[in-house]
C-alpha cells in the first residue's frame, strides 16, 4: 500500500512538472562555444577546438553531458544507413536509381566522420566513449544546480559526400554545406536528457553564444550563422561598400563570427560564390550566395527582393526577426532552416527557390527562436511553419486563394484514408513511413493553427500567434504552450482540442442527418459521427440567394467566437455537449424556402467526409 501511495505521489508530482514548464519557474541551460577549425578544401577533412562555458541552470546536479556527432551517420553500418534500408518508402535523395541506400555505398575518403580525440572538464581529464552519433561523457564532477564548467576538446571531422542536408559537392555544385558539423551538447531540459541518435531527422539544441574561427583556401566564399568580425580583412563581399579590403598574405583566411542567443552554427562555401546583399529599410542585411553560374542568377535575383518582402510579412504577422543579418545560401539537398540562414537547392527554377526560400525563412521564427524540441514536436515547426508560409506566400506572390491551406487538407485526407496516421505526438523518427511523418509534421501541423482559427476566429489566432512569439521567443515552448496562449487570447477552454488533434487519430466528422418541416419552420438535425469534437458553424442558403448563419458553440469550449461572417446575420444556438451524437435547431423559415445548407462554409473544419457536410433541396 505504502509504495503505491508512493508511486502515485511521484506521478503527480511529474504532472505538476509538466504543467509548470514555462511558467514562473522556467529554467534553461545555456552554451557559450568558442571554436577555432582549420579545413582543408582538398581532402575535405578539418581539425578544430571546441572550448564550451556551460551553465547548468537546472534544478539537478549533473553527472553526464552527451555530445551530438551528426556527421557519423553518413557511415556504412550507422542507423541512418540501416533504417533507410528498412524503411518502405525512403527518402529519394538518399538512395541510388535502384533503390539502394547511398550511404552504404560511400568509400573510407567520402563517409562522414567526426570524432572527438580529447577532452578536459575545468582542466581535468574525462572519459568518453562514442556510441554512433553520440558522445557519451562521464563528468570528472558534477556540475552542480546553478554552476558553470568549462570543456576543452580536440576533435577531427571529414566532410561526406552530400547524402542530406550537409555534405561536399552537391548535386548544384556547392563545395561545402557544413550544418550540424561540430560536437554539440545535446539539451538538457524539464524532461531531461535530449541526446537522440541522428537517424533522420529533427534536432533540439541548446541556446547560447557562439564564435567561431574557421580558416580556410583563401578563393573560398563563407556565408552563414553569425557576424563576420573581420569583413576588412576577408572581402569576398563582406567589406564596407566602396572601402578597400587589406590584402592578407598565405593561402588561407582565418574567418571570425559570431552569433548571440542562437542554438546552432551552419556555414557553406565555395569558391565560386557570388555574394549579394541587401538592406532592408528596418536595417536588417539579407545576404545571398549562391554559384556564379548563368543557370543559376536569373533565380538567385528573383529570390532576392522576396527574400526582403517574406520578411516583411513575418515581422508584421509573428513579432521582430531578432538579429541584423540574414542568409539565403545556394547549398544542401533542398531547404533547411539554420539559424541566421538556410542553405537552399535547385536554383535553376525560381518558382520554386522562392517557395523554399519562404517556407526556411519562416522558419526563424518557428524553431530558430520559438525553439520547440523537433524530435517530439515535429508538428510545432513544421506545421507552424507551412502554416505562415502560406498565408505569406498568398500574399506576398499574390495567389490570392480562398483557402491557401488547401494542398494541407488534401494531403491530411489522404492520410486518414490510407490507414497510416500515427499521432502527433510520435517521435519523429519513429514513424513507419516517411510520407505518415511528413503529413503529419507540416500538414496536420498547418491544419492545427488554420482549424484553431475556425475555433477561436481568425483575429484570435493572428493574435495567439503575436503573443507566442512574444511570450516564448528565446525558449523551448511544449504544445501546452501555444494551447494555453489560445486561451488567454480567447478566453476558451482548448485542452480537447490539443489532445484529440495531436495526442490522438480521432477524426472530424459531423453531418446534416436530416432536414424537415416542423409546422411553419424548419427542423435541421445535425450529427456528430467522428470522436474529435468540434463548434458548428451552419450557413442556410434561401432560395432568393439571402443568407443566414448559425452558430453550434461545443460545450466544453466555455466560449464564443465572434461572427467571422459580419455581413451575414449570426444566431448562436445553445451549446452542444459532445456526447450527444445528434443535435436539433430550428429556423422559421419553411423547409420549401431554403435551397441549401452547409456546414463550416470555410472548409477549415477538416471534416473527413465532406459528403454529409451539404444538403441540397430536390
Ligand atoms: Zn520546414
Amino acid at each position: 500500500m505504502k509504495t503505491l501511495f508512493l508511486s502515485l505521489l511521484m506521478v503527480t508530482g511529474f504532472a505538476c512538472s509538466i504543467n509548470a514548464q514555462n511558467q514562473a519557474n522556467y529554467w534553461q541551460q545555456h552554451v557559450d562555444y568558442t571554436m577555432d577549425v582549420n579545413m582543408d578544401v582538398e581532402s575535405y577533412q578539418y581539425t578544430g577546438t571546441q572550448k564550451l562555458v556551460y551553465t547548468n541552470n537546472s534544478p539537478d546536479e549533473l553527472t553526464r553531458v552527451y555530445y551530438h556527432l551528426f556527421f557519423n551517420a553518413f557511415q556504412p553500418g550507422s542507423e541512418m544507413d540501416i533504417r533507410l534500408q528498412n524503411i518502405q518508402d525512403p527518402d529519394r535523395r538518399m538512395i541510388t536509381e535502384d533503390k539502394k541506400s547511398r550511404i552504404a555505398a560511400l568509400k573510407e575518403d567520402e563517409i562522414g566522420y567526426l570524432h572527438v580525440e580529447s577532452l578536459t572538464q575545468d582542466g581535468q581529464k574525462v572519459s568518453f566513449n562514442e556510441e554512433g552519433t553520440v558522445l557519451v561523457v562521464d563528468l570528472a564532477k558534477p556540475i552542480p544546480s546553478g554552476g558553470k564548467t568549462t570543456f576543452e576538446m580536440t576533435f577531427k571531422g571529414q566532410v561526406p559526400v552530400q547524402i542530406r542536408r550537409s555534405g561536399r559537392n552537391n548535386k548544384d555544385g556547392v563545395a561545402l554545406s557544413m550544418s550540424q558539423w561540430y560536437p554539440k551538447l545535446a539539451e538538457y531540459d524539464f524532461e531531461g536528457w535530449h541526446a537522440d541518435p541522428y537517424i533522420a531527422r529533427e534536432f533540439h539544441g541548446v541556446w547560447g553564444d557562439f564564435d567561431v574561427k574557421l580558416t580556410i583556401d583563401k578563393d573560398y566564399v563563407v556565408g552563414g550563422t553569425g557576424y563576420l568580425q573581420n569583413p576588412q580583412e576577408i572581402g569576398h563581399g563582406y567589406e564596407a561598400p566602396g572601402t578597400k579590403v587589406k590584402k592578407q598574405k598565405g593561402k588561407t583566411l582565418t574567418w571570425h563570427f559570431k552569433a548571440p542567443m542562437v542554438h546552432d552554427f551552419m556555414w557553406a562555401a565555395d569558391p565560386d560564390y557570388v555574394h549579394d546583399t541587401l538592406k532592408m529599410e528596418n536595417g536588417t542585411t539579407l545576404h545571398f550566395l549562391y554559384k556564379n553560374d548563368p543557370k543559376f542568377e536569373e533565380t538567385w535575383k528573383a529570390v532576392q527582393p522576396m527574400t526582403a518582402k517574406a520578411m516583411d510579412f513575418f515581422n508584421k504577422n509573428i513579432g521582430p526577426y531578432p538579429y541584423d543579418q540574414y542568409s539565403v545560401i545556394q547549398g544542401g539537398d533542398g531547404g533547411m532552416e539554420y539559424a541566421m540562414g538556410t542553405l537552399i537547392t535547385g536554383g535553376d527554377r525560381p518558382g520554386s527557390v522562392i517557395g523554399t526560400m519562404i517556407h526556411e525563412l519562416a522558419h526563424s521564427w518557428f524553431q530558430h527562436v520559438l525553439a520547440t524540441n523537433e524530435s517530439k514536436h515535429e508538428w510545432m515547426d513544421e506545421g507552424f511553419t507551412s502554416f505562415i508560409s502560406a498565408l505569406c506566400s498568398n500574399e506576398i506572390r499574390e495567389s490570392n486563394k480562398d483557402n491557401p491551406f488547401e494542398n494541407s487538407y488534401k494531403g491530411y485526407y489522404n492520410l486518414v484514408q490510407s490507414g497510416k496516421e500515427q499521432p502527433q505526438s510520435t517521435h519523429a523518427d519513429r514513424y513507419e513511413l516517411n510520407f505518415a511523418y511528413s503529413i503529419a509534421a507540416y500538414s496536420k501541423g498547418a491544419i492545427f493553427l488554420s482549424q484553431l482559427g475556425y475555433v477561436i476566429g481568425q483575429d484570435k489566432l493572428m493574435e495567439t500567434l503575436r503573443k507566442y512569439y512574444a511570450d516564448f521567443k528565446f525558449k523551448h515552448p511544449v504544445p501546452n504552450d501555444i494551447k494555453r496562449t489560445a486561451e488567454k487570447v480567447s478566453g476558451m477552454e482548448l485542452d480537447w482540442y490539443l489532445t484529440d488533434w495531436t495526442q490522438t487519430t480521432n477524426t472530424i466528422d459531423y453531418g446534416i442527418k436530416s432536414v424537415e418541416s416542423n409546422g411553419n419552420g424548419t427542423k435541421i438535425t445535425l450529427e456528430r459521427i467522428g470522436l474529435m469534437p468540434m463548434p458548428q458553424d451552419v450557413l442556410v442558403v434561401y432560395n432568393d440567394d439571402t443568407r443566414e448563419t448559425f452558430y453550434a458553440p461545443l460545450r466544453m469550449m466555455r466560449g464564443e467566437k465572434d461572427n467571422p461572417y459580419p455581413q451575414i446575420k449570426r444566431t448562436v444556438l445553445p451549446d452542444w455537449p459532445w456526447a450527444f451524437p445528434t443535435y436539433e435547431f430550428t429556423i422559421d423559415k419553411p423547409v420549401s424556402s431554403i435551397k441549401a445548407i452547409l456546414i463550416d462554409p470555410s472548409q477549415l473544419m477538416a471534416d473527413v467526409n465532406g459528403e454529409n457536410n451539404i444538403w441540397q433541396a430536390e
